[in-house]
């Protein structure tokens, strides 16, 4: 496969002998091959099913490699919140050695990375793997309209440190000159925002720092606290994603929730089951599975109808920040 082109395969049943050359291409025998992919919060119904890690797994065994499933600790609270309790939730969704034959991995490692906005800690076993599979659920989010690879990688392979320090860098600060023009308002996910004394105020409810005010707001009365969220997650995602050694990426189109698989309940699914998209690196994954919404849905961003976000600002951040433009070839398998 050449650079910049994505694979659409709708079929699963098309996927693994595609699959089974496009590894042998990638992996060499004998590497040790890290799949990137989160098991779901409790309660999420939509996370990717063990029976289709278990496939992958298997063709990586076929191709003489080792694999086995990574994941990191998540900052807020959950039982994913550390390895111990992660690897439970972890195994009653069915991720376990017992039942896939490779190790299940849940640490918070990490390597100190600066970036141009802060210091950011890579998780180590992704640097350190002969290989890196981002097997994802492409669906919607609260903070990047979409989650993609993209987001797979910078939050996904981060310290926990870093995940909250991505959300609070993208928080709002006022600053000065607000019209009261309620564009931020109106633009809140989260209804975190009210007007008062010629002014935004920012302690309603809870805000995970999407940075959609600063955003919407057309006289630049409020800026980040470190810089917007679509920004501190591409610059860690692209950090992590250079370093990594012969990576892949699968999007998988199905059961695309209006928010992501760290929620219980991740709200309706938006869009009919469309297949799966392979590619050389997270950002073609992405882009094209962006492009495939769109076609499928006739909308622009159907995430951001629902999600008030664009699926699209973080996926230009990386973009600009990988020297890339945002063409894709897409060769669909039907
Ligand atoms: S738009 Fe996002 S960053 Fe701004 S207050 Fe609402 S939740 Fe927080
Ligand atoms: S978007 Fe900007 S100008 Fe409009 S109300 Fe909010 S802070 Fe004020």
């Amino acid at each position: 496969m050449k650079n910049q082109t994505a694979v659409f395969i709708e079929k699963e049943k098309d996927l693994w002998e595609f699959l089974r050359t496009e590894f042998r291409n990638v992996y060499p025998h004998g590497s040790r091959v890290l799949i990137k992919l989160h098991m779901g919060e409790p309660g999420n119904r939509h996370y990717i099913k063990p029976e289709l890690a278990g496939k992958i797994i298997d063709l990586l065994k076929d191709n003489e490699c080792e694999p086995f499933i990574f994941d990191t600790p998540v900052v807020y609270d959950s039982p994913r919140n550390n390895p111990g309790d992660y690897l439970k939730v972890a195994a009653d969704h069915g991720y376990s050695k017992e039942k896939l034959g490779v190790p299940v991995i849940i640490n918070d490692k990490n390597t100190a990375t600066r970036g141009e906005h802060m210091e950011y800690g890579l998780a180590s076993s992704p640097l350190e793997a002969d290989g890196v599979l981002l097997l994802t659920h492409f669906k919607g989010h609260m903070c990047s309209g979409m989650g993609g690879s993209i987001k797979n990688v910078g939050m996904g392979c981060m310290s926990k440190e870093t995940k909250g320090a991505i959300h609070t860098g993208g928080e709002p600060v006022y600053a000065d000159g607000c019209t009261e023009c309620g564009a931020c308002v109106e633009n809140c996910p989260t209804e975190n925002i009210r007007l008062d004394n010629g002014r935004p105020w920012f302690d309603v409810n809870w805000c995970p720092g999407c940075s959609n005010c600063i955003l919407s707001c057309p006289v630049d009365a409020i800026r980040p606290k470190a810089a917007i969220f679509d920004r501190l997650l591409s610059e860690a995602a692209v950090l992590a994603h250079k370093k990594f050694k012969n990576v892949y990426a699968i999007n998988v189109m199905k059961g695309m929730t209006k928010l992501c698989d760290c929620i219980a309940d991740a709200g309706p699914v938006l869009v009919e089951d469309t297949g799966f998209v392979c590619a050389p690196d997270m950002l073609t994954v992405d882009i094209a599975s962006l492009e495939l919404l769109k076609k499928k849905t006739g909308r622009e961003d159907i995430f951001q109808e629902h999600n008030k976000v664009s699926s699209w600002g973080h996926v230009r951040e990386a973009a600009s920040l990988m020297n890339r433009d945002m063409k894709v070839e897409i060769v669909e398998i039907p």
